[in-house]
């Protein structure tokens, strides 16, 4: 089949600049596409026709079959520390780069399809993905947009007719997603194992000039990748997102949130919240996220040849991650500048507390925060030196935390159930879910289940998400 009007004008710089990082690769047939849900705004971003990707030759493109004339997917190989451990190579073992689309403000972005088949670098797995995650990371990236973090973000999820098998049997599907690039750590990691040296200066350039086009070498990239990582893991600290699944693979050069598997939002806070049945020693836990990242950056810096050069860069790390935290406890606490020690002694009470992470700022606006404590005179002390640090407009104190703070995140248990009832062909709780999480910040009635935390006692588990 071959598409007339194509959706997008595809290109394939990386695949030009760097091509031992690429691989020409084809998606095994969906016998039987159907389009879940399309995310109409970012195709317009894209500048593509929604009706156009809506038509059968647009749904077909977006499981990678049925390509226009003279269009190639390939399958990105890179590297990575699973858990810790060096994995030489691992790659899109089942994901394929449709091509980079221009969108309307003159971005290059990958089109990027996950669930597409087996590829040289899937490793004995079957390459496919099933409907209940790709839906949950649709879910997870537009979340994340909503709330301001940069991130991936899907175009679309279409089941594609297969059974595929895992603890059970699932349907399977494609997930379309949309990143400013695909370049991970691991990309480097690969490029560096690599005999050829020049593979990595290409990478490096390609890199500079995509992400970060100020940075005139190799380590003004590090440091301007130091920055948006630590900018990004600040970011998820402060709404107290769990990504799961930190590996250098994992963490991409944009500063872009990729790759959403075993990831939640922390409820009750917890430095040591996991959602991952695998992360039985907390490697990933919300309270080790900033370290980890600082591990991962390390690893970049080293695969990138800086020698101490490096090392100077990421000493000033633990600063810039603080920076990045404390101003932005400062807006969600309605404080004009930073007070990082009432930050802090604020994570710890809500720690021995065990408040609710999400409910607890919303309720500090509307002056009902003091309702969640057992121990109201440690929660006063705390709210008297806050009080003394306010400005003196407090409705639009109030107001402004409300623009930072959501009122509405993907609950784990209301999520759980929305996958659950799309698995057996009922999209509608999950719209209505999309619907509320996509305007995280305005309260409206009918939502109130939403801002609710789970039963109690409901650990909630995630098996990586494939
Ligand atoms: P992830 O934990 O999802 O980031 O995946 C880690 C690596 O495993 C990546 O290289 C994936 O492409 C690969 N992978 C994960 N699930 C599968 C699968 N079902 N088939 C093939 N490769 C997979
Ligand atoms: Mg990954």
């Amino acid at each position: 089949m071959t598409t007339s009007r194509a959706p997008f004008d595809l290109d394939a710089t990386y695949a030009r600049d760097v091509p031992a990082l690429s691989l020409p690769w084809q998606a095994v047939p969906a016998p039987d596409p159907r389009l879940l849900v399309l995310n109409e705004e970012l195709a317009a971003e894209l500048g593509a026709d929604p009706d156009l990707l809506r038509e059968p030759a647009g749904v077909a493109l977006l499981t990678g079959t049925g390509l226009p004339d003279g269009m190639t997917t390939t399958a990105l190989v890179y590297a990575g520390h699973q858990w810790g451990v060096y994995k030489p190579r691992l790659g899109d073992g089942r994901a394929l780069l449709l091509g980079e689309v221009v969108d309307t403000r003159g971005r290059r972005r990958d089109l990027h399809l996950k669930g597409t088949g087996p590829t040289p670098y899937s490793r004995g797995y079957d390459g496919m993905a099933a409907v209940g995650p790709m839906l949950r990371e649709y879910l997870m990236g537009e979340t994340m947009h909503a709330l301001g973090i940069p991130t991936t973000r899907a175009l679309a999820v279409v089941a594609t007719g297969v059974e595929i098998t895992r603890d059970r049997p699932l349907p399977g599907a494609v997930l379309a997603r949309v990143a400013g690039s695909h370049l991970r750590v691991g990309t480097v990691q690969y490029a560096a194992g690599l005999d050829d040296p020049a593979v990595l200066q290409a990478l490096v350039a390609h890199a500079i000039a995509r992400h970060h086009p100020d940075a005139s070498d190799a380590l003004e990239l590090f440091s301007h990748v130091v920055d948006a990582q630590a900018s990004l893991v600040a970011r998820w600290m402060l709404v107290g997102f769990v990504h799961g699944v930190m590996s250098t693979d994992n963490t991409t050069l944009s500063g872009e949130t990729i790759d959403f598997g075993p990831c939640a939002f922390m409820d009750a806070v917890d430095p040591a919240t996991v959602f991952s049945s695998l992360d039985t020693k907390g490697r990933y836990a919300y309270g080790s996220q900033p370290a980890i990242l600082r591990w991962n950056l390390a690893r970049l810096g080293e695969s990138l040849g800086l020698g101490e050069a490096a090392d100077d860069v990421l000493a000033d790390y633990p600063r810039t991650y603080e920076r990045h935290w404390n101003a932005g406890m400062a807006a969600k606490l309605g404080l004009s500048t930073p007070d990082p020690v009432l930050a802090a002694d604020l994570m710890e009470l809500l720690h021995a507390q065990g408040v609710d992470f999400t409910t607890f700022f919303r309720a500090l606006a509307a002056g009902t925060a003091r309702d969640l404590f057992l121990d109201r005179r440690a929660f006063d002390a705390w709210a008297a030196r806050r009080e003394a640090r306010l400005p003196a407009d407090r409705a639009a104190v109030a107001a402004g935390m409300d623009r930072v703070n959501p009122l509405y995140i993907p609950r784990n248990h209301v999520t759980d159930a929305a996958l659950g009832a799309a698995e057996q062909g009922d999209l509608a709780p999950f719209r209505a879910l999309l619907a509320a999480v996509r305007e995280p910040f305005t309260g409206r009635r009918g939502l109130e289940r939403l801002t609710l935390p789970g039963p109690a006692g409901a650990a909630h588990v995630t098996y990586c998400g494939t």
